[in-house]
């Protein structure tokens, strides 16, 4: 099966696509990975795509294709694109040139997304995660681990996440819609139990 998952920050995206690959032996395709990959293996892709991220360009869309189309046509037993397609014209791109079985959006308020992405911390010397709302350390501002302090990521602050997430609004929503016209969404409700949501998502995918 060939899914596309998204989800706001915050919205435990790439938690359960990982649980998703584990489950169904899929391939777990995120842009940022795929990019590293082809850029570290000095592939003919990742060296143009190199040259832009260096000058601080934009990477063209045709070369975001090439390295999304690479990757999908390695993934034999189907895949999970997480971080693609952003905007209208990667969705149709994507929908011209493969098949896709469900596009699960994983729903959650603006409020919500920033209480959540607020409450992730790390500790500062082994960066060992925690999020403050569902796995807190063990006495407060302690690192369980190694007795590091615990910190915010400095990109966590409340202005960068709602910039993060007004973007996230005006490219994707136009995305979602034409998914919607295509009848391939499913919608699920992120307000509740990483397993819950898990449940959620295969029995709508399998349906
Ligand atoms: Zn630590």
């Amino acid at each position: 099966m060939n899914i596309i998952l998204i989800g706001i920050q915050g919205s435990g995206k790439g938690t359960q696509a990982k649980l998703l690959t584990k489950k169904y032996g899929w391939k777990h395709i995120t842009t940022g990975e795929i990019f590293r990959e082809n850029i570290n293996q000095k592939t003919n892709l990742g060296l143009q795509a190199k040259s832009y991220i260096e000058k601080g360009e934009l990477v063209p869309d045709s070369i975001v294709y090439e390295i999304v189309s690479d990757a999908i046509q390695k993934a034999n037993n189907g895949f999970i694109l997480d971080g693609f397609p952003r905007n209208l014209e990667q969705t149709e791109f994507l929908l011209e040139n493969f098949k896709i079985d469900k596009v699960v959006l994983l729903e959650l308020s603006d409020e919500k997304a920033i209480e959540r992405v607020m409450a992730r911390v790390n500790c500062d010397s082994c960066g060992k995660d925690y999020n403050l709302l569902f796995s807190k350390p063990k006495n407060d501002g302690i690192c369980d681990n190694c007795g590091g302090k615990i910190v915010r990521r400095k990109d966590d602050n409340e202005i960068a996440i709602k910039k993060r997430i007004e973007k996230f609004h005006l490219e994707t929503e136009k995305a979602i819609d034409y998914f919607t016209e295509k009848k391939l969404v499913v919608k699920i409700d992120v307000s509740k139990g990483i397993n819950e949501i898990l449940s959620e998502i295969i029995a709508k995918i399998e349906q």
